[in-house]
């Protein structure tokens, strides 16, 4: 089959793979129906991850189709239409038994999947603890609603639960990109006041108001960020910061703009040490919360989806098979073209399209 690998040094590409087989009675074997690319993927290419293991084939944000299941999985069985979680766990051990399934002991627990064992960007792919590891979609959600349930809308479930949002509360989220937009998403659920969405792209923050997303947007270098959050607060700053972006002056911006008391919870991935600056903040009792999703939520992100109560699929703006995803990764990571996500198809998987469209024409109805 054909698969995107890892390869080490900076380098990924197209290889010819091996089918994956069931090795363990919990995996099953799923057929990739519908892939994408994630700021991780590149994370991993630039060498910032270091236990992205060489050689694994990526992707760790996709659904497809049950073909075969080992004898202990009982929650699905072939020709499941499934959603794939970013984290493999055992959910038995000290830490899944607490939901704190990122931190799973299992050697394959947490984030394993296209990174530390072979993940979906590939024709196919086996998911240890598939009991654990994969919601169904309703016949009434399309692939292209269901592709960031695992990953993206997972990790801004988790963002806002743990943002600890109350109604009326002034949210910052800073980064647009798409898991900025997810938290977005999620921390509406909890009925703040207003969110504001701080980024330098412009084109996102115009996407993040035209969905309701977003109910202020304000640019780093053009407005005064920490002025005009305070202007809005009585003077006082965010109630709950979100940092998405994941660089040093978004990290600083993040503290910054919190009012004394805040939780500030970094959900970016850093590529670099951060300083704490704590003779600067000290008397604000900020609350840092610091990031690696805990993707247990994916059953009821799912149910959210279906209700129509998350839907991202606005965020899919480019569409490609897989044969092209080297092109994709370009375009992607150097944010040309617009992009926010591509839903990347694999070529084997086309026999599945008349129910695809068949689920798609229903969800629009
Ligand atoms: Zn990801
Ligand atoms: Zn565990």
């Amino acid at each position: 089959m054909r698969a995107v690998v890892y390869e080490g040094g900076g380098r990924i590409g197209i290889q010819d793979r091996p089918m994956p087989v069931i090795q363990d009675e919990r995996d099953a074997i799923i057929q990739v129906t519908l892939t994408t690319i994630c700021s991780s993927d590149i994370h991993i290419k630039h060498g910032a991850v270091p236990r992205a293991v060489p050689g694994v084939i990526l992707g760790h944000e996709f659904v497809g189709r049950v073909v075969e299941t080992g004898k202990a999985v009982k929650n699905v069985k072939p020709g499941d239409r499934v959603a794939v979680n970013v984290e493999t766990f055992c959910g038995e051990c000290f830490y899944c038994e607490r939901g704190f399934v990122n931190n799973c002991t299992d050697q394959h627990g947490g984030w394993a999947l296209g990174c530390r064992i072979d993940g979906g960007q590939a024709e196919y792919a086996r998911i240890p603890f598939a009991d654990n590891g994969l919601t169904r979609i309703p016949d009434s959600v399309s692939d292209e609603q269901a592709l960031f349930t695992g990953d993206l809308l997972s990790t801004g479930y988790w963002a806002a639960k743990i943002g600890e949002i109350r109604p009326g509360d002034t949210v910052a989220v800073i980064g647009a990109g798409p898991t900025g937009l997810c938290t977005m998403m999620c921390a509406r659920l909890y009925g703040p006041g207003r969110i504001i969405a701080i980024d330098t792209d412009e084109y996102r923050l115009n996407a993040a108001r035209e969905q309701g997303l977003a109910d202020m947007t304000l640019v780093p270098g053009k407005d005064d960020i920490v002025k005009s959050i305070q202007d809005i607060s009585d003077g006082r700053g965010a109630d709950v910061v979100f940092e998405v972006a994941g660089a040093e002056d978004t990290f600083r911006l993040a503290w910054e703009t919190a009012r004394p008391n805040a939780v500030v919870v970094l959900v970016a991935m850093y590529e670099q040490n951060q300083i704490l600056p704590l003779p600067s903040m000290y008397g604000k009792n900020l609350i840092f919360k610091t990031g690696g999703v805990d993707g247990c939520y994916c059953q009821e992100v799912m149910n959210l989806i279906e209700a129509g109560k998350l839907d991202a699929r606005f965020m899919i703006t480019h569409r490609c098979g897989l044969e092209e995803i080297m092109d994709a990764y370009d375009i992607f990571e150097h944010r040309r073209e617009h992009v926010i996500k591509y839903a990347v198809t694999p070529e084997s998987s086309h026999a599945f399209s008349e129910r695809e469209a068949a689920a798609v024409e229903r969800s629009r109805t």
